[in-house]
């Protein structure tokens, strides 16, 4: 009614700073704060942790937020603070006096925490936290179940965490009431969202979407050449000197490669991969978010949650695992809503080199075979030569587009771009010849 209405505008207001709520953001809140299963399907950007945060505000009790990564819960956490949110975060990093002492806060009569972050793996190892949990749920008190970055559930994503199918026990173990559950994502496919509905008991949670066209990038695509790094690095440097980007590769090897021929160029650049240790990698981070690095080379272990606004160009120097990845990966530029640039660079003999990094890969037959399957899926997408690139990335994620959108748009995309030049050009890009020198 209108009550929740202009509570839910005051408290927007009050605690986020923000006049007004983002598509379909309000009707996601509403959902929460009804107590319905939630499920929130929005692109990166798009604003997922404000549908739990400000529900956690409101309701009673505490509300529990599953996160995948560490470096996404101290973002969360410290941004919350700076909000004035009571929020605090269980990870096992944490000492074990700080631990008891959230225990007993989380203990209170009334707990003076509202938003509590764990990862996974806490909630499959720690007997005392589900302890806590219980008498939580007993006290009434657990407000709600919050998965974030849900998709990682699902084997069929580009991020799939053992941990998180554990999660399943959240809906079995708190009955009686039944605890509401959040998942949020921005990387589902039709086949992954059932997926993670079904593993997390959430058949009939309300699903909210929306688009994931986003207007502002231009996606292009070149063949991968020798000289092609080089132009493409001098590229970058004359139409965004100075700004933030991220050049993903495939190995640490190839971050380093890049990361020397920038250094070179003269542009600021630093690695990210797994090679490196926690610290140094929260250190680059950081500098990146500071501009105090302007370029960052990385595996895809870069990105994940980060969220600023003023990247300028995302290039895959290497091919990505899947489409989800490529979207994923190239929706980190660009938040700001100012024209931003993706480009991919692509050769048949990465998409050997990818294959072969399957297939010597340790897992069973049936993720190998789903792990070819993407891979086959982002090679159609890069030797496509007629259909435009945004309608194919949204397309994967069940939406439809019209094509007209992206060729009238301020950033086409390469294809719509050279059919709107001539539009009875077609593209030639012949892999033909790299292919037979390979095979
Ligand atoms: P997601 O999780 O969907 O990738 P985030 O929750 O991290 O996105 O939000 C992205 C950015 O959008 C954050 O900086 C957040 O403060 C901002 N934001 C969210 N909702 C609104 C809003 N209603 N008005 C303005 N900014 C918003
Ligand atoms: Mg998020
Ligand atoms: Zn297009």
């Amino acid at each position: 009614g209108v009550d929740l209405r202009n509570k839910l505008y005051a408290t927007l207001k009050s605690m986020f700073g923000f006049n007004q709520f983002r598509h379909r953001q309000k009707m996601a809140i509403t959902s929460i704060l009804k107590g319905h299963d939630t499920f929130v399907l929005m692109p990166t950007g798009a604003g997922k942790s404000l549908c739990y945060q400000l529900p956690a505000i409101l309701s009673d009790g505490v509300t529990i937020v599953v996160s995948p990564l560490k470096s996404l819960i101290e973002d969360q956490t410290s941004k919350m603070r700076e909000l004035g949110i009571p929020c605090e975060q269980l990870t096992s990093e944490l000492s074990t006096d700080d631990q008891e002492s959230i225990y007993t806060r989380l203990g209170a009569l009334k707990p003076d925490i509202k938003l509590l972050y764990v990862t996974p793996e806490k909630i499959s190892a720690s007997g005392r936290l589900n302890s806590v949990f219980f008498d939580l749920h007993k006290r009434g008190l657990l407000a709600r179940f919050v998965i974030d970055e849900a998709h990682c559930v699902s084997q069929w994503g580009h991020d799939f965490r053992p941990d998180y199918t554990k999660l399943h026990t959240l809906r079995e173990r708190y009955t009686n009431p039944k605890v509401p559950i959040v998942a949020l994502t921005a990387t589902a496919t039709p086949k992954i969202v059932t997926d993670a509905r079904n593993h997390l008991g959430m058949k009939d949670s309300k699903l909210f979407i929306s688009s994931f066209v986003r207007d502002n990038l231009k996606y292009d695509l070149i063949p991968k050449a020798s000289k092609s790094l080089i132009n493409v690095v001098e590229k970058m440097k004359q139409l965004y000197p100075g700004k933030s980007g991220i050049i993903y590769c495939l190995s640490r090897k190839e971050c380093e490669t890049v990361q020397m021929m920038l250094i070179k160029s003269g542009v600021s650049a630093e690695v990210y991969h797994a090679g490196l240790n926690d610290t140094t990698r929260v250190t680059v981070q950081r500098r990146w978010l500071a501009n105090r690095v302007d370029v960052i080379c990385a595996t895809i272990a870069f990105g994940m949650g980060i969220d600023k606004p003023d990247v300028r160009f995302v290039i895959h120097y290497s091919l990505p695992k899947s489409i989800e990845g490529y979207y994923q990966e190239t929706g980190r530029a660009g938040r700001d809503g100012l024209p931003s640039y993706c480009l991919m660079l692509y050769s048949y003999h990465d998409h050997i080199r990818l294959r072969r990094m399957i297939e010597e890969g340790n897992t069973t037959t049936g993720v190998r075979m789903m792990h070819l399957q993407n891979v086959l899926q982002i090679v159609a997408y890069c030797e496509n030569v007629s259909v435009c690139r945004r309608k194919m990335l949204v397309e994967h994620f069940g939406e439809v587009y019209d094509e007209q959108t992206c060729r009238t748009s301020k950033t086409p995309c390469d294809i719509c771009d050279r059919k709107r030049k001539n539009p009875e050009a077609i593209r030639l890009f012949d892999v033909s010849d790299e292919a037979k020198m390979l095979m």
